[in-house]
């Protein structure tokens, strides 16, 4: 064989490779197994939904790496995964899940109305929100940031905003970093929110705001796709446990979507791999022990 037709051989091969590779992957998203007919007690959310074989998620729709809805319809992201884990594992495939935006500060809402069976949407365990829903995990850890301009040179961290009154921070209504970032602010006029991150984006690259402050991972999304317009500053200044949100008291179903995480650890590895793990800065995930449910 020539040389030239010896390369293009190899390459031949490369292609085929990473096609086989792509047709295993189950549309790039995670390995998240199905259960053949599972058994569960009777009258549990469980039961109901495995015998329905079909579950509606609350997640988000505006947050690459973790809850992204495409152009095509399709949901992508890590929660989004999680979720397919978890409906998995009661027999219902990827296509009956429902997926029911939920921004922030609707999340407890969704649950409690019943519009959702569980919101997986970068949901931050805390007490307060404990008082309305139960919550499964943690399944990750994250912590707030903030993210600027990459000209920007005058915010390094939250220490700058107070004497930086000029520098608009933006984040979203019903969010802890909405909160968090108060005490660093010179007054709450230097705080604008919206309902969804993508709205502090978009103000971000048109200067109606200099700062957007949220989760780290959630930042890093935008910042992977912002063709280095962006980029974050200063050190993670709280922690953020990711839990899913199911109704308060169901601790049968958060019990379950512990077990169930731990059980298919492969899989949400691979989840966080194809996905928020992608994102360059983003450290890997490993599944935090869970707490008691409540
Ligand atoms: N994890 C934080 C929260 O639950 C911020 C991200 C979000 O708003 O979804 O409030």
């Amino acid at each position: 064989m020539g040389q030239r037709r010896k390369a293009l051989a190899a390459g031949l091969t490369v292609a085929a490779l990473t096609l086989s590779a792509c047709g295993s992957g189950g549309g790039g998203g995670g390995a998240a197994k199905v259960a053949d007919k599972p058994t569960f007690e009777a009258g549990t959310t469980m039961a109901r939904i495995s015998a329905a074989g079909k579950i509606k998620v609350g997640t988000k729709f505006d947050q690459p790496g973790f809850g992204l809805k495409g152009l095509d319809g399709k949901l992508a992201g890590f929660d989004v995964e999680v979720a397919k884990i978890i409906a998995g594992a009661m027999g219902v495939k990827a296509d009956s899940i429902e997926w029911v935006e939920s921004p922030s500060k609707v999340r407890e809402e969704r649950i409690e109305k019943g519009e959702v069976d569980l919101v997986a949407a970068t949901y931050t365990i805390n007490d307060k929100r404990k008082q309305r829903i139960t919550f499964a995990g943690p399944y990750y850890v994250a912590g707030q940031q903030l993210m600027v301009k990459s000209d920007n040179s005058k915010v390094t961290g939250p220490a700058d905003l107070k004497a930086n009154a000029d520098q608009k921070v933006c984040s979203v209504t019903g969010s802890t970093p909405a909160e968090q970032i108060k005490p660093y602010l010179a007054s709450d006029a230097q705080l604008v929110l919206f309902d969804v991150y993508d709205k502090c984006a978009a103000a971000l690259r048109t200067g109606q705001v200099q700062v957007v402050t949220t989760d780290n991972v959630i930042l890093l999304g935008f910042v992977s796709k912002s063709d280095k317009t962006f980029k974050l500053v200063g050190e993670q200044f709280t922690k953020e446990p990711y839990g899913i949100g199911v109704k308060k008291g169901d601790v049968k179903f958060c019990e379950f979507i512990n077990k169930t995480l731990k059980d298919n650890t492969a899989a949400y590895t691979k989840a966080w791999a194809d996905t928020a793990g992608k994102v360059e800065g983003a450290a890997t995930a490993t599944l935090p022990e869970a707490a008691p449910c409540s």
